[in-house]
């Protein structure tokens, strides 16, 4: 089945039947209770578009930015470029290829577009604020981010008549060497762990996931009283390395996590003790990673840090010295 919202089934209803929304909502409810509640809004709504005859295939999907995933066909998005690559030239075997690529965002989110064969002249066209639409592309991933796909059947509109975008949200991150990282910048960088620090343990407020704090008799949240069985989390420090400069960097729960590949039951199995801790800590020191995050002050320590969002341990030193003045996207 495609993967289409339900507003968006609607809309193609509407546009191909000449019925009213109303109309199609009902008769999509009167599918519902048809089938005693066994099949979901979307699945009754395409049930009704079958029964008019409206097609919902090869329909293109006109997407937002955060609603694209792998693996898709025939997409449709619109989005304003931040960043521009230069075209790139390759043979494999006999043949002679071209690549060029950028980055788009929409208000919720951005992504790389990467574009072949002819494609890719494009990005001698192209500059930072464009608005572009692309259509008949397609999704890969890349990085552990899907990328959007053009070939040459795919169409790409540059400033279309029509077609704004007032807000990014960007979730760009652009690698970055230490000593040239600013304060409030979202960054990725590569670097070796010299140093790691005692963690963090405290309590959570299952409910809100707010802190839970200890008071004689158990944990309170400031908003649903005494907690039962709060939720243990985590914080670690640690210090990153990358040969221009060294950082202090704060993981947090998940962030832990894929640092040290381990799940949360793990990790909390370790607090307050000292061998599991000194394990833990010794199997990621000297260790190179890479890590998306936000430069933030710390105005107590009179310092900078970065707030990593994501960690990757899984560095191909070739790939890496080729990433270096790029970007990444993290989700
Ligand atoms: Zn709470």
């Amino acid at each position: 089945m495609l993967n289409l919202p339900y507003d968006k089934i609607v809309e193609i209803i509407k546009a191909k039947s000449g019925l009213s929304e109303d109309d199609i909502n009902d008769r999509v409810k009167d599918k519902i209770k048809q089938l005693s509640d066994l099949v979901s809004r979307e699945g009754a709504a395409h049930i009704v578009a079958n029964q008019l005859g409206v097609s919902l295939m090869n329909i293109a999907k006109k997407l937002k930015i955060c609603d694209i995933r792998e693996g898709m066909r025939n997409i449709e998005v619109v989005g304003k470029v931040s960043k521009v690559f230069d075209m790139r030239e390759f043979t494999v075997g006999e043949r002679e290829g071209k690549v060029g690529s950028m980055f788009i965002g929409d208000e919720t989110g951005s992504i790389r577009v990467t574009m072949w064969g002819e494609m890719a002249e494009n990005v001698k066209k192209l500059k930072e604020g464009d608005v572009v639409k692309v259509k008949e592309a397609y999704t890969k991933m890349n990085n552990s981010s899907p990328e959007i796909h053009l070939n040459e059947k795919s169409i790409l509109l540059i400033n279309p008549e029509g077609e704004t975008i007032s807000d990014v949200k960007t979730n760009l991150y652009s690698r970055k060497y230490l000593a040239e990282a600013k304060e409030g910048e979202k960054v990725e960088v590569l670097g070796t762990i010299v140093q790691i620090f005692e963690p963090r343990y405290f309590e959570l407020c299952p409910d809100c996931m707010k802190r839970a704090r200890q008071k004689e008799d158990g944990f309170f949240c400031e908003i649903h009283g005494k907690v039962e069985a709060p939720r243990v989390s985590y914080v670690f420090n640690l210090v990153l390395d990358d040969g221009t400069d060294n950082i202090r960097v704060v993981l947090y729960k998940q962030q832990a996590e894929e640092l040290f590949g381990k799940a949360e039951q793990e990790i909390v199995s370790a607090r307050g003790d000292g061998q599991k801790i000194e394990a833990l800590k010794s199997e990621v020191f000297g260790k190179t990673i890479k890590i998306a995050g936000r430069i933030q002050a710390n105005p107590l320590f009179e310092r900078q840090e970065l707030v990593a969002q994501k960690v990757s341990g899984e560095i191909n030193p070739e790939e890496e010295t080729k990433r270096v003045e790029e970007a990444i996207v993290v989700n």
